[in-house]
């Protein structure tokens, strides 16, 4: 009995440290977004040739006072908890376009960026036309901005989420659909998704050449995506090996740390 009480009362105790941490990242970021501590860096997306930078995506860190920089991995899925994602995610689309139309007239003429989106933002039946105002701000054109959903957020609310994308297509917007694989998404319903791309997630890509199970995977969703007449993305390519691989069975666009690591808009300008 004092077993249970005691292992009740531990339960509790750690539910309450957990939330107060919860609690103080949330005022924290809070107090990030109106400080300006948050930055973007973005990282190439190249075709199979590793010649032409066709897109870049932008990559959200956070500079606290003290200088250290906080991975998205950490503080993201804190701000999906509260309403703060929205207004985090409308700076980065905002940044995201200022940055791209700073490109485009420094010569990058043709060049996209995609942005990350979080199931709080797509649930919004107004996204459309508040996006295609903030790409109007910028001098983008739609056909310039992707937005990246997994499959995990598209398959929890489809009802919701799948209008919104497709009214987004039709305004000319871009949607890929990111960790591809990871999600539980049935082939019936991804024939039915408004997309534009697919990316592979990085963790099927770090298999190749040599796992068997990885290459299957990949080869399976490099056909599924020529069938569908979509663009297929490799994440995480890290070796010549596996971009020999891709590029062999017919992968069109690459991004990783082989080809590029996360740059700043001054570093990718100097890349012109
Ligand atoms: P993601 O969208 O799948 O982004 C790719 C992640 O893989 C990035 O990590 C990138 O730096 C990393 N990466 C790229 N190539 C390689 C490689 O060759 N090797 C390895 N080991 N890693 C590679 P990052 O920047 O830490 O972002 C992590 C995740 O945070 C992103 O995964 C995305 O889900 C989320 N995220 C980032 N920025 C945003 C944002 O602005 N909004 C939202 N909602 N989520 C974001
Ligand atoms: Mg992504
Ligand atoms: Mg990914």
């Amino acid at each position: 009995m004092v077993t249970v009480l005691n292992g009740s009362a531990e339960t509790l105790a750690a539910q309450r440290s957990a939330l107060a941490r919860q609690l103080t990242m949330e005022a924290e970021l809070h107090h990030a977004l109106v400080s300006h501590e948050f930055f973007l860096e973005y990282q190439p997306i190249f075709d199979r040739d590793a010649e032409h930078m066709v897109a870049i995506e932008a990559l959200i860190r956070w500079r606290k006072p003290n200088g250290e920089v906080v991975r998205p991995d950490v503080f993201i899925p804190v701000a999906e908890q509260s309403r703060l994602i929205v207004q985090i995610g409308r700076w980065v689309v905002t940044q995201a376009g200022h940055d791209l139309a700073q490109l485009h007239r420094a010569g990058f003429t043709d060049l996209q960026v995609n942005v990350n989106m979080a199931a709080p933002e797509f649930v919004n039946a107004s996204l459309p036309s508040e996006l295609m105002t903030v790409m109007a701000a910028c001098g983008v054109a739609p056909r310039h901005l992707c937005l990246e959903l997994t499959e995990g957020l598209v398959m929890k609310q489809p009802d919701k989420v799948i209008p919104v994308m497709a009214a987004l297509r039709q305004q000319g917007f871009k949607i890929s659909l990111d960790d591809f694989g990871m999600g539980h998404s049935s082939l019936s319903r991804m024939k039915k998704l408004p997309i534009s791309s697919l990316k592979i997630d990085r963790s099927f890509v770090s298999g190749l050449p040599h796992d068997r199970g990885d290459a299957a995977i990949v080869r399976t969703i490099l056909d599924l995506g020529r069938h569908m007449q979509l663009q297929v993305i490799a994440e995480g390519v890290e070796t010549d090996a596996q971009l020999i691989f891709l590029r062999q069975f017919g992968c069109s666009l690459i991004q990783g740390f082989l080809l590029s690591r996360p740059k700043t808009v001054a570093e990718l300008m100097a890349l012109h």
